[in-house]
């Protein structure tokens, strides 16, 4: 589909325009209600706030439920509180910081918190900001390793030098985005057998002078597995001993950088590891605030180029800023400095562990149906990815996927990219709000389609890149 399409239909069409009750004029039920608005124009005059509301309300009532929505990353339940706190700020422009200082001293909170969390070696000195999700966040670590990479190579790159970013073909599309936006070379390592994301070797083996970073992965959106952060480092750190060159490493974190620091503690992924340079995380996936906040950190202000910050007004002084957008709400930034408040540390650690445990334990009983093979079983992100077994020929995962959105469920299936294109698997996402008794009707749910499924003669299914759902 074509951006930003133009309508389909001709004015003079009924379908161009809305459809009108009685019930939502005013007193007089067809008063005012013999104009239909039109669907793709700005219609010439007002309507009631009333007949407004409606039509629009009517029309969102065929979206899908998103509690419901096991395709996705980002948070679809939060308190009332802080919906409350949402609606109290949703007039505030976060990059107002002269007129909103409260606002903006909450987001620098987060930013120290996340230092801390993270384990910048020193959290006053750590840089960082709030973006409006991950995407933003990967885009601004980016263009600070290219710049840093332009810098030290100033000569090459003037002569015409490519720069490259190395990372395993499980990238979350952003990265794509960044590597097209900003002219550098998406250098991809492929899958392989059972290896579904980056490793090490390959990562160091891709690397040369005109690499900018490697990107790792703390949970691919593939089958929510980690990328081995630590071992990547240590063969970067072999390669800078072999061949001088120094290659630092961003840690993509949307998922993974809030669910490891409370529940992985062992685990060695942050800044901990001198090698990594910058964090991403979204606050709308495990930092659990709705959409539309992502924050960025880097361990030092020497790994964000000064010449890439902008400064507004603060205060009768000036703060600095790095964001590709001016103008941004502050209500997230609030909900996620209340939801930091709320939780705690052990709050945390309680809501990914249940998301985990609900996780396993659901990709334990889709393994004791026989019918699956599991690819991931929970226990990195509460995420899992399963593929049907290699002797159930009368349906596929696209068939499973279409059949449990008869019942409100909506599981992706999706093909997986090189070079195992040959795998195609359905990933359940475990989050916040996905409690036990809801996870509880699903198993129901997929255990009572199975019957009905073995008894097909094929997999029914034809167009399989039209069944397969947005699964990033
Ligand atoms: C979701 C995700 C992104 C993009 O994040 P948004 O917050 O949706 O912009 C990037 N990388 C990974 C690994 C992700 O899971």
């Amino acid at each position: 589909m074509p951006l930003h399409k133009g309508p389909a239909a001709t004015p003079s069409e009924p379908t161009s325009r809305l459809a009108l009750n009685p019930f939502f004029g005013q007193a007089n039920p067809v008063g005012g209600m013999t104009d239909a608005p039109p669907r793709h124009r700005l219609p010439d005059g007002p309507l009631p706030p009333a007949s407004a509301y409606q039509l629009v309300h009517d029309e969102l009532m065929l979206d899908g439920n998103s509690r419901l929505n096991l395709a996705t990353f980002v948070t679809t339940w939060m308190e009332p509180q802080a919906g409350v706190l949402m609606s109290e700020c949703r007039d505030k422009n976060m990059i107002d910081k002269d007129e909103y200082p409260r606002t903006a001293e909450l987001e620098r909170r987060c930013v120290a918190m996340l230092a801390d969390l993270w384990n910048a070696p020193d959290p006053s000195s750590a840089v960082g900001c709030s973006t409006t999700g991950s995407s933003e966040a990967c885009m601004l670590a980016g263009m600070a390793l290219k710049r840093r990479w332009a810098q030290r190579n100033a000569d090459r790159y003037r002569a015409g030098a490519r720069p490259n970013l190395v990372m395993g073909v499980n990238v979350q599309v952003c990265w794509e985005k960044f590597c097209n936006f900003w002219e550098v070379e998406a250098r991809l390592v492929p899958m392989e057998g059972d290896r579904f994301h980056l490793d090490a070797e390959s990562a160091a083996a891709l690397c040369d002078e005109n690499t900018i970073g490697v990107v790792a992965i703390l949970g691919s959106t593939f089958d929510g597995s980690y990328e081995p952060v630590a071992e990547i480092c240590a063969a970067l750190d072999a390669l800078q001993e072999r061949t001088g060159l120094d290659v630092p490493v961003h840690v993509d974190g949307a998922s993974g950088a809030m669910v490891a620091p409370f529940i992985d503690e062992d685990l060695v992924w942050d800044f901990r590891l001198p090698r990594v340079s910058s964090i991403n995380t979204s606050g709308h996936k495990y930092g659990l605030v709705y959409p539309g906040v992502g924050w960025a950190l880097w361990r030092s202000p020497a790994e964000l180029p000064e010449e890439l910050v902008f400064r507004v007004n603060y205060l009768g002084g000036d703060m600095p800023t790095f964001a590709l957008n001016f103008s941004r709400p502050g209500a997230q930034v609030v909900a996620q400095y209340y939801t930091f408040l709320r939780l705690g540390r052990e709050g945390y650690r309680a809501v990914q562990q249940a998301s985990r445990d609900i996780a396993r334990g659901i990709a334990e009983r889709v393994e004791a149906m026989g019918d699956f093979r599991l690819l991931t079983r929970g226990d990195q992100l509460p995420v899992f990815a399963f593929t049907t077994a290699p002797d159930v020929t009368s349906f596929d995962v696209f068939d499973v996927s279409r059949r449990l959105r008869e019942r409100g469920w909506l599981v992706p299936a999706y093909t997986f990219p090189a070079d195992r294109e040959d795998l195609s698997v359905l990933r359940v996402v475990c989050r916040n709000g996905f409690s036990a008794d809801l996870a509880e009707l699903f198993v129901e749910d997929l255990k009572r389609l199975l019957p009905e499924l073995r008894r097909q003669s094929q997999p029914f299914t034809h167009d399989k890149s039209a069944a397969t759902s947005f699964h990033h």
